[in-house]
């Protein structure tokens, strides 16, 4: 049944009048087909989630055999499915002392956990996030978050507490007048040594960032900003936590950007990747000096769904499936195709295209008005995306492509299995995307 208004489904994220999404019914591989048989390319994973693509075979069978099998089983008990996972996560981890694992439903119940776990280990109630950042929707990863439109919904007055923000490097429209990445790097972490002192080193318990921020702008910080994190971090006793929920699993060419990175935080959070989105997995990992606190402490955080054993056992799928096929590797040659091909298209729309940035298979295109001026193309923080979005947005669906991104920003990450063909289709529908807004009398 379409959706109308009165329809009995909330849609998130919009005015419920108006709407026109597809319908979508089945799913295979890099596309996904609505109730018409229309198929649309899947160009940003779904939300960034579904790296392996729909419908992997594999992981299918993983599912139904599972479901046979067990479901659900209390979380304080043992399950060999929960263990193995946990192991193997540990494994992939980037800390030769190895982890353990908090197990979550997503990724904002990663953060908010995350953060409770940052506090019991310090003892100490703040917690530094940056400005530009997503870490979620749950009322705690809210705050986190750097989202203007919730700062009188969310956070502040209407959040947790103890949140406090800072301006976190941004090459593109740097925040530090900085010409070159040497310079944004020095004086990023200078603004946030002085941020440190006047907050009280001392009662911070955790800097929380995302090591390529997603959603909010993508952002490639400059080079030696995440080891400066991790050296102010060892100076003051303070936790360096990433958020990992979109950059795990392969996205960035690794099993984590962390790995990728050559930078280790001391725990961090992960979900979309974990299971490919099949069913809904998340959570922490807490290296193994840090989590070695509850060996004596309580432990004093769960949810009747943490370790949900189909959900554990889709991961466990998932993971073989990305080491067999060779897929965190993928990443880096599609890393080469989207730089190579989003350069190109950049050149086709000079005034368009402001900027094009990423890592492994997540890459963001920012749109501007006037090219080498910057202007953005739509002002940042509308709750809706304005028309100049939207029509981009439309031009792409009816072209077949689905793609996701916030403001100005739409993003680029495709299954990493993506073939070079389908890869093709994506860019061709982008290049006619972008033709269309051309077109648009903005003013
Ligand atoms: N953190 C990052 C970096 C994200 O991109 C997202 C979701 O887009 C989240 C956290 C929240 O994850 P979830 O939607 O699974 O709660």
């Amino acid at each position: 049944m379409p959706h109308s208004i009165g329809s009995h489904v909330l849609v998130p994220w919009s005015v419920q009048a108006g709407l026109n999404p597809p319908t979508v019914v089945r799913a295979q591989g890099s596309f996904f087909f609505d109730a018409d048989g229309k198929r649309y390319l899947d160009w940003t994973s779904g939300s960034v989630c579904v790296p392996l693509g729909h419908g992997h075979p594999k992981v299918v069978e993983a599912i139904r055999r599972q479901a046979d099998r067990l479901c659900w089983t209390p979380s304080g008990f043992f399950n060999d499915l929960r263990s193995r996972y946990a192991e193997a996560l540990s494994r992939i981890s980037p800390w030769a002392e190895g982890a353990r694992v908090h197990f979550t439903t997503g990724g904002a119940e990663a953060n908010d956990d995350l953060v409770k776990v940052a506090r019991m280990v310090t003892g100490r109630p703040k917690v530094l996030c940056a400005y530009r950042a997503y870490h979620g929707n749950n009322l705690g990863s809210a705050a986190l978050s750097g989202v203007d439109r919730w700062r009188d919904r969310f956070s502040g007055p209407c959040g947790p507490g103890g949140v406090v923000r800072f301006l976190a490097p941004y090459p593109y429209r740097s925040p530090f007048y900085a010409d070159t990445p040497e310079l944004e790097t020095e004086r990023a972490l200078a603004h946030l040594e002085t941020v440190l002192s006047h907050e009280g080193a001392a009662n911070v318990a955790a800097i929380l960032v995302e090591p390529v921020t997603g959603s909010s702008g993508l952002v490639v910080y400059p080079k030696g900003y995440l080891a400066g994190l991790r050296r102010l971090c060892d100076e003051h006793g303070i936790l360096l936590a990433f958020d990992e929920v979109m950059t795990g699993f392969g996205r960035v060419g690794k099993s984590f950007a962390s790995v990728r990175l050559g930078v280790t935080p001391d725990l961090f959070s992960f979900a979309k990747g974990a299971s490919s989105s099949y069913v809904p997995l998340g959570g922490i990992l807490v290296r193994e000096g840090v989590a070695r606190f509850f060996d004596r402490e309580y432990f004093d955080v769960g949810h009747t769904h943490a370790g949900h054993v189909l959900a554990v056992a889709t991961g466990l799928a998932t993971l073989e499936v990305y080491e067999e096929e060779g897929l965190f590797e993928r990443a880096i040659l599609l890393e080469n195709w989207l730089r190579q091909d989003l350069t190109e298209l950049q050149g086709r729309h000079p005034n368009l295209v402001g900027d094009v940035r990423g890592l492994g298979a997540l890459f963001g295109m920012e749109l501007v008005r006037d090219g080498a001026g910057k202007t953005p193309l739509v002002a940042w923080h509308h709750p809706t995306p304005p028309a100049a979005m939207q029509a981009f947005y439309r031009a792409l669906l009816a072209r077949g492509v689905y793609a996701y991104g916030r403001y100005n920003i739409p993003l680029i990450a495709p299954p990493l299995n993506i073939s070079r063909q389908e890869l093709d289709l994506g860019f061709e529908a982008l290049d006619a995307a972008l033709s269309e807004v051309e077109s648009l009398n903005l003013d």
